[in-house]
């Protein structure tokens, strides 16, 4: 069975397991989603949500954020680790989009009517806006079809033999981005990270707790599909296909 075939029947044994995540359905601010992201860089949820909440308390609207200096916004955002670098990326993000945005105001409207390409290129002219964060920002809050990489993501694609074992993470998000229909980016990409987190870890992976076991190259390193689910395979992509 070929890669692509895989990676669908992956997708809809995660969903069966786990569901398909009401995230997946949403759209947020696109202002929003870069802070959060920009937030959540080097720590976890629990830590970046309560610097985020923190941060839109103390400064409701991003104009505020803009006019309090760094150090009160490093502050604000202390639980969240690397106060003042986060602090300096996301005052230089806001700066730069209220400056682009010729309207003054701070909005990433501007983006609408723009290219996948060119809305990629834009976001990654943003200080501290890499291929994971400008992939969220363009699937979760833009509407664009991109495929964001973080590193559970890419340790469980590499070990399921989505991606080459030695594929740089930058050529990664390429090659995920191209391999992953549009209508199973999110839900997918959702699933791999609770996958990497609960399951897949990075060092001794629990294997016969993994729904994906049987067809996983790394647990067994043979391929284990039947016709019957070939068969339900080609359905699928068929089905993703109709729904681009
Ligand atoms: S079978 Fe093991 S190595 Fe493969 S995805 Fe599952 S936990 Fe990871």
């Amino acid at each position: 069975m070929e890669k692509r075939a895989r990676m669908l029947k992956s997708a809809e044994i995660l969903e069966d397991a786990f569901g398909v995540p009401r995230w997946a359905h949403e759209l947020h601010d696109p202002v929003s989603t870069l802070v959060g992201t920009i937030l959540s860089q080097n720590t976890n949820d629990r830590n970046s949500s309560a610097a985020y909440n923190n941060l839109r308390k103390r400064f409701p609207k991003w104009e505020n954020v803009l006019s309090a200096s760094e150090k009160q916004v490093a502050n604000a955002i202390r639980s969240g680790g690397l106060p003042e670098m986060k602090a300096k990326r996301i005052r230089g993000a806001l700066k730069k989009i209220k400056a682009d945005s010729r309207t003054g105001r701070i909005s990433l409207d501007f983006l609408n009517g723009m290219n996948k390409d060119e809305v990629r290129d834009y976001l990654l002219s943003i200080g501290g806006i890499g291929p994971k964060t400008a992939a969220i920002i363009m699937l979760f809050s833009l509407g664009i079809p991109a495929f964001p990489l973080d590193t559970h993501v890419f340790r469980v694609s590499k070990r399921l033999g989505f991606i080459p074992e030695k594929t740089s993470y930058g050529k990664a998000h390429e090659l995920m981005d191209a391999l992953v229909p549009d209508a199973l980016k999110a839900s997918l990409h959702v699933n791999l990270i609770y996958l990497g987190r609960k399951t897949c870890h990075p060092k001794n992976p629990e294997c016969g707790k993994c729904p994906l076991a049987r067809m996983c190259k790394s647990a067994f390193g043979r391929k284990m599909f039947s016709t019957e689910e070939a068969l339900l395979c080609q359905k699928r992509e068929r089905r993703a296909r109709k729904e681009k």
